[in-house]
């Protein structure tokens, strides 16, 4: 039987993405050989990156004077990446710190210059998003975690000012509308709205290049992957290919607006069990729930038998907690259908009967 995926990441791609990813892996576009056998300097292949770097800057109405990057490291390579290419020597930076993401990233800047905390909710545990804050002038740039995976917060708007702009989207990139132009560089791991583990996208913004002032090594310099075209070395072919498939996939669905409006409609579907049923309590303040990733637990433990027991038994897989957080977690990314929240509320309503 085939399950319902609600896994944080690695987490669910459409299922017609994946049976031409299949296709593609014995035989692409009919040349009797397989996408991850060709060269990548093929013309085949340099089609596949032309195309998915175009459906980035058309899903998200990239503007003028931007690169799309797909680079390998993960989220994880980004959180140096970022501190390497725009701190200065003897400069600042600032963080918003959010939650286990932001806390990792906070970590890698650290490596590289004074970094300071500009708003935590660690304070609660992580279970909203702080807000009011003040911008210091004297900071080369601010990095934002737009939405939490793990704790189930998102970010609804991002404060303005002066400073260079840079967020880690991760986990919602591709789910609602976004003003790409408020930021200098936006990255996120493919594998939680995009595709499967191995790329990265990068959005970077070219009037950056050079910001730190320090020698770089190659692979971590923006500019490098920028200036050819991210083809500097072997592009992870595969993830991208699939991360293109998907963003077709995506603007057959009518593109960011008419995702955005299908994803409001099953977060909506989900809180709304978790705020009627008296078996269950939302984890995150509800000004700042995610529309991604949707974290509660049971009101009362000794119903997890039960409970858990429904849900295998409806085909749902993945809704665990993060062990930092405990209690349950639905990621509802781009791909995952209403049909199957429904069937995760089924479940829910059946623990009182
Ligand atoms: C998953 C995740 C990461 C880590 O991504 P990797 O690709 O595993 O390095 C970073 N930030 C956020 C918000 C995530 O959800």
């Amino acid at each position: 039987m085939k399950k319902h995926n609600f896994s944080a990441g690695p987490s669910i791609l459409p299922q017609e993405v994946l049976k031409q990813a299949s296709e593609a892996v014995i035989d692409f576009n009919g040349l009797g050989l397989s996408l991850v056998e060709i060269s990548h300097r093929s013309k085949d292949f340099i089609a596949v990156m032309d195309n998915a770097q175009a459906l980035v800057k058309e899903l998200l109405e990239v503007p003028e004077g931007y690169s799309v990057l797909f680079l390998q490291g993960g989220a994880s390579t980004e959180f140096l990446m970022a501190p390497y290419n725009l701190l200065t020597e003897g400069g600042k930076a600032a963080y918003v710190d959010t939650g286990a993401w932001s806390s990792k990233a906070i970590k890698e800047a650290k490596n590289f210059g004074e970094t300071i905390v500009v708003a935590s909710s660690k304070d609660k545990g992580y279970s909203y998003i702080p807000k009011g804050y003040d911008i210091p002038n004297d900071v080369d740039y601010i990095h934002f975690t737009s939405n939490n995976t793990i704790f189930g917060t998102q970010l609804k708007e991002f404060p303005g000012g002066n400073a260079l702009k840079v967020v880690d989207m991760s986990s919602d990139i591709f789910s609602r509308k976004i003003d790409v132009s408020q930021f200098d560089v936006i990255y996120a791991g493919a594998q939680k709205n995009m595709g499967p583990s191995g790329t990265t996208l990068v959005i970077v913004k070219d009037a950056i290049f050079g910001t730190s002032g320090r020698t770089i090594p190659s692979m971590l310099d923006y500019a490098v992957h920028a200036k050819a075209g991210s083809m500097f070395n072997t592009p992870p072919v595969f993830p991208v290919y699939v991360s293109m498939l998907t963003l077709e996939w995506l603007k057959e669905k009518g593109g960011i607006d008419a995702i955005e409006k299908i994803n409001n409609e099953k977060a909506a579907l989900l809180y709304n069990e978790i705020d009627s049923n008296p078996s269950f309590v939302g984890f995150a303040a509800k000004e700042d729930r995610s529309n991604m990733n949707v974290t509660f637990t049971l009101a009362d433990e000794s119903k997890k038998e039960k409970f858990d027991a429904l849900a295998a038994e409806a085909g749902i897989s993945g809704i665990n907690g993060h062990r930092s957080v405990g209690g349950y977690r639905a990621s509802i990314y781009n791909a995952m259908p209403i049909e199957s929240i429904q069937v995760l509320v089924n479940a829910m309503q059946e623990v009182n009967k």
